[in-house]
């Protein structure tokens, strides 16, 4: 009979039926100890066979994603105790399938985001998984990340900290009792998990916590696409570089691909030799010549691929499913099955058609499919478009987000993207839940527009938003108020003495 605790302190409110009974272990052959002695459970179904466990926490974390990580080991290095509940095996959501940090540098190359997100990236290239943060002409800057590398420096930090980890649990059903959640419950392999905790943090990127606790939330008609990510082995790139050398017009905006302004690529591939973390957009000519020829599985007008830290290796972030709400179970089946199916036909072609892509093969393909946009929930500020293009930080500001504004079409091959002339503000406000007294948000749900969103979406000021709701329930915690009525002014000087960046540089 099973009667252990899972983690300290969770406890279990059902038990499997009593008497199982062992034989005699069979004897295999001599020196080997396997014990395949038969235990028959009574198993009582249905309902009765639940596991069911509660868990009670400072600080709940739900979805382990670059803001969930971060907010988790935030609030614990800050004296709380937290549970951070993820539905995938692993940590690390959208950082651990193959994508690179993005804009911890601004337009002009200052860093805009320091604190956690900084440390973990440090510690990853410590490690041999990330090739360090390099200056990007297009993307401000990139930091490489090695998909597993993330994994496993995500697993041993949550370890070293003591933040107490739910994996494979879904959150499945939260109660909301005189406006503020009282439960969340999750549910994964036959368990049902009562959380309860003081302050709630909502990192799923689809804001599912907020959802089902009844906040008001919007979302664009046309969503961002999805992409499901896969990794490319023994890729000559240098035979790649000196094609592109030859034939310029491969490393070029397609007309195709705007709603952009057409700015001459300043991107050359001396500065993809040069800096081992780079995200190469190229291979327009090849795109439309494939298109054209009816042989190009995917509505994109260039190839992307980031760069792994292994050689050869690079995560590919082409695929692309159109007209997809990842927040409708049937549309996010189709879209997961049509983003794998588009991966043989592109890798085919690729190969046939590209110089130094001859001899690649598929080595993974994400186990999850990578959401750029989903519902974005309503705070008690909210940042705006406005917000990005004129670089406003507000008084509360809380993390800055320096990226450009990057927004891929929903329904074609277009992306808008636009310069923004410094970073701008994120402030306290927006990650405050209007609707629900102790949650708040953090990451690609917070109160924001499709604009704004096109910016602080990317994964460092992701985890600058996880350190900043952490900050602030911990605060908020401390003063016994809640969320809303924390100090902001003692939550900005705690982000400051952590290392966060909440001021553009002159
Ligand atoms: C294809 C693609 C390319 C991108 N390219 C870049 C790039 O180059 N650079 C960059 O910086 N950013 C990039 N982005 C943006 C960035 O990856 C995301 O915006 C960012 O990861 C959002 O962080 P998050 O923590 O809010 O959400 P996520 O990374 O989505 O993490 C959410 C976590 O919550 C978990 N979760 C969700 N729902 C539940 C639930 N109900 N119960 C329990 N757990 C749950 C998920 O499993 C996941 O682990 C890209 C995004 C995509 C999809």
């Amino acid at each position: 009979m099973t009667t252990g605790k899972a983690l300290d302190g969770i406890t279990r409110r059902g038990f499997l039926g009593a008497g199982a009974t062992f034989a005699a272990a069979p004897a295999l052959a001599a020196g080997v100890s396997v014990d395949c002695r038969p235990q028959t459970v009574r198993n009582p179904g249905g309902a009765r066979a639940l596991k069911r466990y509660s868990v009670k926490r400072d600080i709940a974390v739900i979805g382990a994603g670059p803001a969930g990580l971060s907010a988790a080991i935030v609030a614990k290095r800050l004296g709380k105790s937290v549970v951070l509940v993820e539905k995938n095996g692993y940590l690390g959501g959208c950082l651990a399938i193959g994508i690179s940090p993005l804009g911890f540098l601004d337009g002009r190359g200052r860093w805009c985001i320091g604190g956690f997100a900084r440390e973990f990236m440090e510690r990853l290239a410590e490690k041999g998984w990330s090739n360090g943060t390099a200056v990007c002409p297009k993307h401000n800057s990139v930091t490489s990340a090695n998909a597993e590398g993330v994994k496993m420096l995500a697993a041993e930090l949550v370890r070293s900290e003591g933040v107490d980890v739910l994996l494979h649990s879904e959150l499945s059903a939260v109660d909301v009792e005189n406006g503020s959640i009282r439960r969340a419950t999750a549910f994964g392999k036959c368990n049902e998990i009562a959380i309860e905790a003081e302050i709630f943090i909502d990192c799923t990127g689809d804001g599912d916590l907020a959802c089902l606790s009844g906040c008001e939330y919007e979302m664009s008609k046309s969503l961002q696409p999805p992409t499901v990510m896969f990794t490319l082995e023994n890729v000559d790139q240098e035979a790649l570089f000196r094609y592109v050398e030859k034939n310029p017009e491969e490393l070029r905006y397609s007309p195709s691909a705007a709603n952009q302004p057409q700015t001459p690529s300043t991107y050359t591939v001396d500065q993809f030799r040069k800096h081992k973390s780079h995200v190469f957009v190229g291979l327009q000519k090849t795109f439309s010549e494939l298109k054209a020829e009816g042989k190009l599985p995917v509505d994109r007008a260039s190839l992307i691929y980031i760069n792994g830290t292994n050689p050869g290796e690079v995560y590919v972030n082409t695929t692309r499913l159109l007209n997809t709400d990842a927040t409708d179970i049937f549309s996010l089946t189709k879209a997961e099955l049509d983003g794998t199916l588009q991966i043989p036909k592109l890798v085919e072609a690729i190969k046939a058609r590209v110089p130094g892509f001859e001899r690649c093969f598929v080595s993974s393909v994400s186990s999850n499919l990578g959401v750029r946009e989903t519902r974005r929930f309503s705070g008690v500020r909210r940042v705006t478009g406005e917000d990005a293009f004129s670089g406003n930080v507000p008084e509360d500001t809380v993390a800055l987000s320096g990226y450009k504004i990057d927004v891929h079409s929903g329904s074609d091959s277009g992306v808008l993207f636009k310069d923004i002339a410094k970073p701008f503000g994120i402030p306290y406000g927006a990650l405050v839940m209007k609707d629900v007294g102790n949650l708040l948000a953090a990451g690609r749900c917070i109160s924001a527009d499709a604009i704004a969103l096109g910016s602080l979406r990317v994964m460092p000021t992701c985890m600058a938003l996880g350190q900043a709701a952490a900050t602030a329930a911990t605060i908020a915690l401390r003063a016994g108020v809640s969320p809303k009525d924390a100090d902001v002014s003692a939550i900005r000087k705690s982000l400051l003495s952590q290392g966060a960046i909440l001021q553009p540089s002159a």
